[in-house]
This record gives structure tokens, sequence and C-alpha cells, in this order.
């Protein structure tokens, strides 16, 4: 078993790769392994960059480090906008993707009071409201306790998910 390398950060994306499998994240830290992007995920980032002349915005603190798509502002507060060039079954981890942004950008950002999440250029703005922070605090708070384990996190493998994921050579539960 390898160690990880570099104290484990929780990044936004990590958050999102948990609640797609746990796995996932854990694997990365624990085997240094990253799967490498494909023509897919390239036309997809490309597809997401803010309109000319706007920037991605990069936030890094002692909680961890996220680059956040735009940052607009809009009725005299803040609104991070996510994008995301394909949709997903389970939107819900889009969400908290763009929470943990929050998370992170908080810290040094103020007045930060949505997140808007454009799919396929179809947009929809989410309030931050105290529920769904705490909900996203608790599940990057069981990230950061998965990815300092050397055991690996419980997790259901899928046969639909599985058979095509790039992680299953270093899966132990394949
Ligand atoms: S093979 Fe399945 S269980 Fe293993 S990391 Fe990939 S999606 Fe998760």
């Amino acid at each position: 078993m390898y160690k990880p390398t570099a104290p484990a950060r929780v990044t936004p994306t990590l958050v999102k790769q948990y609640s797609y499998c746990p796995l996932i994240p854990w694997i990365q830290a624990w085997f240094c392994a990253y799967e490498p992007t494909t023509d897919s995920m390239a036309l997809g980032k490309e597809s997401t960059k803010p309109p000319e002349g706007r920037g991605q915005v990069y936030v890094s603190t002692v909680r961890g480090a996220a680059v956040i798509d735009e940052l607009v502002e809009e009725g005299g507060c803040r609104v991070i906008v996510e994008r995301k060039a394909y949709r997903s079954h389970n939107y819900s981890r889009y969400v908290e993707q763009a929470v943990a942004s929050y998370l992170v950008a908080r810290e040094k950002i103020p007045g930060i009071r949505r997140v808007r999440l454009e799919v396929q250029g179809r947009q929809s703005t989410i309030e931050l409201s105290g529920d769904l922070v705490e909900d996203v605090e608790s599940l990057v708070k069981v990230l950061e306790k998965a990815l300092k384990s050397e055991k690996p996190p419980p997790a259901k493998p899928d046969p639909k998910k599985c058979t095509s994921c790039w992680y299953k050579r270093y899966c132990p539960h394949n």
C-alpha cells in the first residue's frame, strides 16, 4: 500500500467524485492514481470556460482549494457559477460540488449567498440555506476522514458504473 504523498486537502471536485463513488478519491489519495484526461473531458472543460473577458477564480485556504468557474455580482451579493458540459443522473453531486466551493471560498470572499449551476446551458440557482450548507459540511468531514484512513471507505459496486470505471484496476471491490 502506498502512503499519500501529501496531506489530503479536500477540493470540490473530490466531493463530487466521493458522491459518485467514495472509493475514487480514496484511490487517488492512496495510490496517487488519476484518470488521464479523455477527449470528452477536454471538450467539456473547453465548453465550460467563462465568456471572453471573464475568468475563473482560484481560492486556496487551510481548508482546501477550489477553482470557481465564475463569481458574479447580483442583487448586492455574490453568486458562485458552476458550469457542466454533461448532465448527470446524480444531479445532487453537482450541487454538493458547488456548495463545497462556497465552503472554501467563504473564508476569503465575503457576501456569497447563492450558487448557480449551468448544465448544458440550463441554469438553476440555489440559495445557500443553513441546512444545505450543514449537509455538505458533514459530507466534507466524512470525506476528510476517509482520505486519511488506510482502510477503503465502504462503497456499493454498481455494474453500471464499475464496468467503465478507469479506477477499477485499483479498486478493492473489483
Ligand atoms: S470500480 Fe466501481 S466501486 Fe470501484 S472505484 Fe470504480 S465505480 Fe467505485
